[in-house]
């Protein structure tokens, strides 16, 4: 396996094409390749493109975040959520470590609380458009912890 890093600009938008999240007011992405930094839809279409290629990448829900799961959806007394109270939109991280995911209040009814444990971009085909900036040799210490340094990569 050869360990590159790529630099790149993205606009990601769904299917009704709103934007979900860009790079352009900022610097580059970077991401090293094999190292599971990106979601694998994009990582496969991105890794065989050369600096200074554009391209519009479709990822379907799958190789995105995955499929939504109804089961994720669950409902708990109100009461259970103390007097402080509980909104909508207010997140907690419940279930053990690795299997841990962050739950999204979704409603909130005078006896009853309902939680979304899905990823907000579960079942969603993504759109985005990608501006290949760079594409480097990872160096031995970015090969050693698992992700790209400098500029657009991880900051220690
Ligand atoms: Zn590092």
């Amino acid at each position: 396996m050869d360990y590159r890093v790529i630099s790149f600009h993205y606009t990601l938008t769904d299917e009704a094409g709103k934007v979900l999240d860009s790079s352009r007011s900022a610097e580059p992405f970077a991401f090293m390749t094999g190292s599971r930094q990106i979601i694998p839809g994009l990582e496969d279409q991105i890794s065989s493109l050369e600096k200074g290629s554009r391209k519009n990448i479709t990822v379907l829900a799958a190789d995105a975040y995955g499929e939504r799961d109804e089961e994720l959806i669950i409902r708990e007394p109100r009461d259970k959520f103390g007097e402080a109270g509980v909104r909508v939109g207010d997140r907690f991280r419940a279930g053990q470590e690795e299997e841990a995911r962050i739950f999204t209040v979704v409603d909130v009814s005078e006896t009853e609380v309902t939680l979304d444990g899905n990823h907000p971009l579960a079942g969603k085909n993504l759109f985005f458009d990608v501006e290949i900036t760079d594409v480097r040799d990872a160096t031995s210490e970015e090969i050693q912890h698992g992700h790209a340094h400098g500029e657009g990569g991880h900051a220690h």
